[in-house]
């Protein structure tokens, strides 16, 4: 397919030539016009020269017969002076068709024929002198009438021939006039014709090239647009990564969740977000933090039936909040108001909902982000839980609640350097159920068991904040009490003392018989100075008030 480039090229190239043609007619017609008119100018010339040289013989034949009849010599001079001129107008009608063979033959003629009647004439003027009139009547007998009828007939030869020349020119000259028009008429409007295409292809060219130019226009600006969402994306993306990589170091659910916030509300500065935390009962998801200010609200608690991301696990985009259809989304007072719910779950579980709302929807086109950061945001609750689960597991002891004996050495090594450090007291005391090998016989492991577990939420149910309760094996406890000095200790044992023995234990419907404890109490630094030698202390002690009676407090001896 030929180019508009190509197609204006040709047109103007056409353009050019039929130009160049209109210029090479107009030429050639003129220059036949100009020769036509040479040779037209020519053969007038010639008939021209002709007439004269007729008329030229007739003066002097008339002058002749004049001066013949009457003698007077004026007549004379006159015809010597028509004679005179006579030569040369045959030499000239001579030289005028000497390029024509047939007039240049019939001009030999003339020139003969002409000097035999001159001769003629001299002849009669001559018999004239000799024998006057009658000599010269006899001079201009047949021969002269002869002479002049074959030069009036060679001039009526040549005439005709110039007659018809000029005819044939005049023919040729209304040709070239003919051609010239046709230029005119064809030449002018074909070349106007042309040379309006190549203006038509040159304007269509002129629009092409600026709807080009705008396309390209619209192209770099669609570019524009796409790098800036490319750098935005990049930005988002490395947010992204920074902040999976913070996620993967936080020690606790809150941690997670803080980041979380501060992460979205710097991502995402204008849209207003609540992180909710699903209950173990999976019951309620409830509101743990907000962020900016919300232009739809949301409920503090909700059902999971009542938000459509819970109902199906997959996020519930609103361009317009009013078409949410979620209940936990309040009603808005004016349109344009997106929201966006992102279910919060990991391993089947459902861990909370992130719910964002912002006057603008422009957030919901990028809300892959916020989707993949909820999705890092829940494996890592996810994953904190587990761990928060398999540290309590490995801490607690699963009858009683309260920690294991791992943990009992693990936390006395540290109360103890802390208390050391601070210069502050910490007491132990070591608790044994009285005849706990009985209570078993009597009612069973199960009976045991739960008297175990009662005597464990007591046991809790007496410490403070920092006091640490734990099982140590059986139905033998401990109880750190950091900071508390030996009298506190003391007060504090014989306190669980009265509580045990007041203690009721319900079993398969029945109530058990009350128990009491024995309980053996030392206290850092009289008794001791490392985990060990204090717990030894105090099992010395719990001996001596097993010997002594067993259901009280003894304190260790000091060292
Ligand atoms: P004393 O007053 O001298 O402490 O007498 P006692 O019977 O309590 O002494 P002993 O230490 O001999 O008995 C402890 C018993 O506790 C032995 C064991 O059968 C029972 N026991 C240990 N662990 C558990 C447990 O987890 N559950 C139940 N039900 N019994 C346990
Ligand atoms: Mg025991
Ligand atoms: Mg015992």
């Amino acid at each position: 397919m030929q180019t508009v480039k190509e197609r204006t090229r040709a047109g103007l190239l056409v353009a050019a030539l039929v130009f160049i043609g209109i210029g090479a007619g107009v030429l050639y017609g003129a220059q036949r016009l100009i020769t036509d008119a040479r040779l037209v100018a020519h053969s007038n010339e010639v008939i021209g020269r002709l007439d004269e040289l007729e008329a030229r013989l007739r003066d002097a034949e008339s002058a002749q017969r004049a001066y013949i009849l009457t003698g007077r010599v004026d007549y004379l001079a006159d015809y010597r002076n028509s004679r005179e001129h006579v030569p040369a107008l045959v030499g000239s009608v001579a030289d005028l068709v000497a390029d024509n063979r047939s007039q240049a033959a019939l001009a030999r003629q003339l020139r003969a024929q002409t000097e035999i009647r001159l001769h003629q004439m001299t002849n009669t003027l001559l018999r004239n002198e000799s024998d006057g009139l009658p000599g010269a009547r006899a001079a201009m007998g047949g021969e002269v009438f002869e002479t002049s009828s074959t030069i009036r007939s060679i001039k009526a030869q040549m005439t005709e021939a110039e007659s018809t020349l000029l005819e044939r020119r005049a023919a040729s000259t209304a040709n070239s006039a003919n051609v010239l028009r046709a230029i005119a008429v064809l030449g002018i409007p074909i070349g106007l014709a042309v040379t309006l295409g190549v203006y038509m292809l040159l304007v269509r060219e002129i629009a092409r090239r600026a709807a080009a130019e705008d396309e390209a226009r619209e192209v770099q600006a669609r570019l524009r647009e796409g790098n800036a969402e490319l750098e935005h994306r990049s930005g988002d993306l490395r947010a992204l990564s920074r902040y999976g990589s913070m996620l993967q170091s936080c020690v606790d659910p809150d941690e997670a969740l803080q980041l979380t916030i501060r992460m979205l509300s710097t991502l995402r500065p204008g849209t207003a977000g609540t992180l909710y935390r699903m209950r173990n009962s999976q019951d309620h998801a409830e509101a743990a933090l907000h962020w900016g200010e919300h232009r739809a609200a949301s409920a503090e608690s909700m059902q999971p039936e009542s938000c459509w991301a819970l109902r199906r696990d997959q996020p519930h985009l609103s361009p317009d909040a009013a078409q949410s259809h979620c209940p936990h989304v309040s009603a808005v007072a004016h349109a344009g108001v997106a929201t966006a719910c992102i279910p919060l779950s990991a391993q089947g579980t459902q861990l909370g909902l992130l719910y964002l709302s912002d006057d603008d929807d422009g957030f919901l086109s990028r809300i892959d982000i916020i989707e993949a950061a909820a999705e890092q945001l829940s494996m890592a609750l996810s994953n904190l839980s587990l761990r928060e689960r398999l540290r309590l597991q490995s801490i607690r002891d699963p009858l009683t609640g309260l920690f294991n004996r791992r943990y009992l050495e693990e936390s006395a090594t540290r109360e103890l350097a802390r208390c050391e450090r601070r210069g502050l007291p910490l007491s132990l005391l070591m608790l044994d159920i009285d005849h706990f090998k009985a209570f078993n016989d009597v009612h069973g492991h199960a009976g045991g068991d739960a008297l175990l577990a009662q005597f464990g939420k007591l046991l809790a149910e007496h410490s403070r904040g920092e006091d640490i309760a734990c099982r140590y094996g059986g139905e033998e406890f401990t109880l750190i009490l950091p900071e508390a000095p030996a009298e506190a200790a003391l007060q504090r044992a014989a306190e669980i003392c009265m509580a045990v023995e007041a203690m009721r234990v319900e079993h398969m419907g029945r109530e058990l018989p009350r128990v009491t404890v024995s309980i053996g109490a030392a206290t850092f630094p009289a008794n001791g100075n490392t985990p060990e030698v204090l717990m030894r202390a105090a099992d010395e002690a719990l001996y001596r008030a097993k010997h002594e009676g067993r259901n009280r407090v003894v304190p260790a001896t000091p060292v």
